[in-house]
């Protein structure tokens, strides 16, 4: 294992993070964990030195914390830093916050949270925490030793990034980082400016939610086969991400036993700087062969936003972009029907043209949001 630094504590992560979110399950039930090969993994990844777990309140339909603390038994606690999240939309008081991290601390089995996060924080999320006193809080939970450490996991835009990373005196953030999705929410910008502020980075989704292992369209295939040195589509995400000096560490969700094995593998060999400048080179012309495949040519500039209507634009582009780029129609329709709120779907649109005046790419966007909607508002499992 590989061993990286931590923002300004005086403690190495190990290169890979295990995200508790993508479990193995049994009947297709996602509450039900299969705990025995679910145990076996995360032991296993333990045992190979990974020294950070990740779970959240919400994961597996509040199985995750529980499930991990029961693998943490044993004496694999002391082996590893546990992270965890105050679940932010169901904070509708101050009391709220000893409340979820009582239950947290009791289903995790232990006396401490190294690493809590406010989960999913975003523009209305954040002020609403920090207005009920969300930081002041947090403070005498450290203080108490019910929690190490406080950081946030994110996903908004990168103005909105930087108002909550200057807001406080973060330890560390989790953010959505790959080589697909380096200008998107807080992406290379907002990794930088983090990493800059003595904040740790954990990078979460660097397979982009299992796109970028899915079997590559023909001129991405093509690319991968000419290179110099032949990894596996998840390797070359994985390695993207490691090159880079301001991760702290990246969490994979792993499913299968063979998952573990190969990342334990690939974080064996990972490092800053590993890849070469034409290995560098040629991740970014895969990526610019996935774009080419997309549709609608939405840069996602945002300037065709606020749409009056609610209409999330180039939000909804990018999930229509990225059925035709990966071929993933039931990640796609999956995030359309239950992440993305109802008043923000491509149904919205009153036709007042707005959005289309102030498109640079002059995309035909009102003709586009039928031929989306119709497409990602069909059932996930059509
Ligand atoms: S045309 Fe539709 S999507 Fe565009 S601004 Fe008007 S309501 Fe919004
Ligand atoms: S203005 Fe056009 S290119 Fe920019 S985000 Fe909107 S649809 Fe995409």
């Amino acid at each position: 294992m590989q061993y990286r630094t931590f923002g300004k504590l005086d403690w190495e992560p190990s290169a890979l993070g295990f995200g508790a979110m993508r479990l193995p399950i049994l009947d297709g039930d996602s509450s039900k964990i299969d705990e025995p090969l679910a145990t076996r993994m995360i032991r296993t990844a333990i045992d190979a030195g990974v020294n950070y777990v990740d779970t959240a309140w919400p994961y597996h339909q509040q199985q995750s914390e529980p499930f991990v603390g029961r693998v943490l038994q044993d004496g694999y606690r002391d082996k590893v830093k546990l992270a965890t999240k105050l679940p932010s939309w169901l904070i509708k008081e101050a009391a709220d916050f000893d409340k979820h991290l009582n239950i947290q601390l009791e289903r995790l089995q232990t006396d401490t949270i190294d690493f809590y996060l406010l989960h999913g924080l975003n523009k209305t999320a954040w002020p609403n925490l920090r207005d009920l006193g969300v930081l002041a809080w947090a403070e005498k939970a450290i203080a108490s030793g019910r929690i190490q450490y406080l950081g946030f996991s994110f996903h908004d835009d990168l103005s909105v990034f930087k108002e909550i990373v200057d807001a406080n005196d973060w330890t560390f953030c989790q953010i959505m980082y790959n080589y697909m999705d380096t200008h998107f929410q807080a992406g290379e910008e907002g990794l930088a400016y983090a990493a800059n502020k003595g904040l740790a980075v954990v990078v979460m989704e660097p397979l982009r939610g299992g796109s970028l292992t899915r079997p590559a369209p023909q001129p991405v295939a093509d690319l991968w086969a000419g290179a110099s040195t032949q990894r596996s589509q998840a390797d070359w995400a994985l390695q993207w991400v490691w090159n880079n000096p301001k991760v702290s560490l990246l969490l994979s969700g792993m499913t299968e036993m063979q998952h573990v094995e190969e990342n334990l593998v690939s974080a064996s060999k990972s490092g800053v700087g590993l890849l070469s400048p034409d290995e560098l080179d040629l991740v970014d012309r895969v990526s610019k062969a996935y774009r080419s495949l997309s549709p609608i040519p939405c840069t996602d500039c945002k300037y065709c936003m606020p749409c009056p209507s609610g209409v999330a634009i180039p939000r909804i582009f990018s999930l229509y972009n990225a059925v035709q780029m990966y071929g993933d129609d039931a990640n796609a329709k999956r995030s359309y029907n239950l992440f993305m709120s109802p008043e923000n779907r491509a149904d919205q649109c009153v036709e007042c043209g707005q959005c289309e005046e102030a498109c640079p790419q002059q995309i035909k966007i009102i003709e586009w949001l039928k031929t989306c909607h119709s497409f990602l508002a069909e059932s996930a499992s059509s």
